[in-house]
């Protein structure tokens, strides 16, 4: 009687701990969170976002289609439909992220999953440019990392924003590309995620004036701002359910 047992208490993983710490960061700079169905439709998924059919881009997007065949829904590819539906439903000025579970026909190996998560972020309103994004998200790594990291931008291309950039953030690890840094592979720069200024046409499917209002977007896998956090080197850890790997976050 009376025996004292000890609750074990449980933790969480390191996704939501990662998804938390994210919202967090872009709740303090004023951003919403909104979330959408993981079943979408091929308007939301592709047209609305300026990704026509047979439009050779649609083919980056390697899709798990739903049946019946024609019904024209699917596992979204992208957080992406989470930016259109919360446009059609809120006017400008927006500041939202969007973060969630994705789907990719492909196969999985140490940096490619067949489900990963996204955090996307969004803001549109008057006079918004690439330099409010390079503030943001270089306000967003530096909380994120916890140390102070400059952003670059290289030329890129995805069809819902124009221009598009590759991001790229100074490597924290080591000292502007050491020779033996493996984060950076020694460039001093780590590729991080992909943004641009909202496409006009994006704007406009969503019955936003583009001619009043600019935006920028954004788009980062989860499981990759952990594995460069945590120095975690296979993404397949992150699903496999065993809790050796998950306690160590705790
Ligand atoms: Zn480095």
């Amino acid at each position: 009687m009376g025996q004292v047992v000890a609750q074990k208490r449980g933790g969480y993983h390191p996704i939501t701990t990662i998804i938390r710490k994210t919202n967090q960061i872009f709740n303090d700079m004023g951003f919403r969170v909104a979330s959408g169905p993981e079943i979408e439709t091929e308007y939301y998924n592709f047209d609305a976002l300026n990704i026509p059919a047979h439009h050779p881009s649609r083919d980056l997007w390697d899709t798990f289609w739903l049946k019946p065949e024609n019904s024209g829904r699917l596992l979204r590819t992208h957080t992406s439909p989470v930016q259109i539906r919360f446009m059609e439903k809120n006017n400008p000025p927006l500041r939202v992220i969007a973060p969630g579970k994705v789907y990719r026909y492909e196969a999985t190996d140490a940096t490619h999953e067949a489900q990963f998560y996204q955090v996307e972020g969004l803001v549109v309103g008057e006079g918004i440019t690439l330099a409010n994004l390079k503030y943001t998200l270089e306000h967003f790594f530096s909380v994120y990392f916890g140390t102070n990291v400059d952003v670059r931008f290289r030329p890129s291309y995805f069809p819902f924003v124009e221009p598009g950039v590759e991001v790229d953030m100074s490597c924290f690890k080591c000292n502007s590309g050491d020779s033996d840094c493996s984060l950076c592979k020694s460039t001093g720069w780590i590729e991080i995620m992909g943004a641009g200024m909202v496409h006009p046409k994006v704007l406009e499917n969503s019955s936003i004036d583009a001619e009043t209002f600019t935006g920028f977007a954004f788009g980062a896998g989860i499981e990759r701002l952990a594995m460069i956090k945590y120095g975690i080197p296979d993404v397949r850890l992150f699903h496999n359910g065993d809790l050796r790997f998950s306690k160590q976050f705790e």
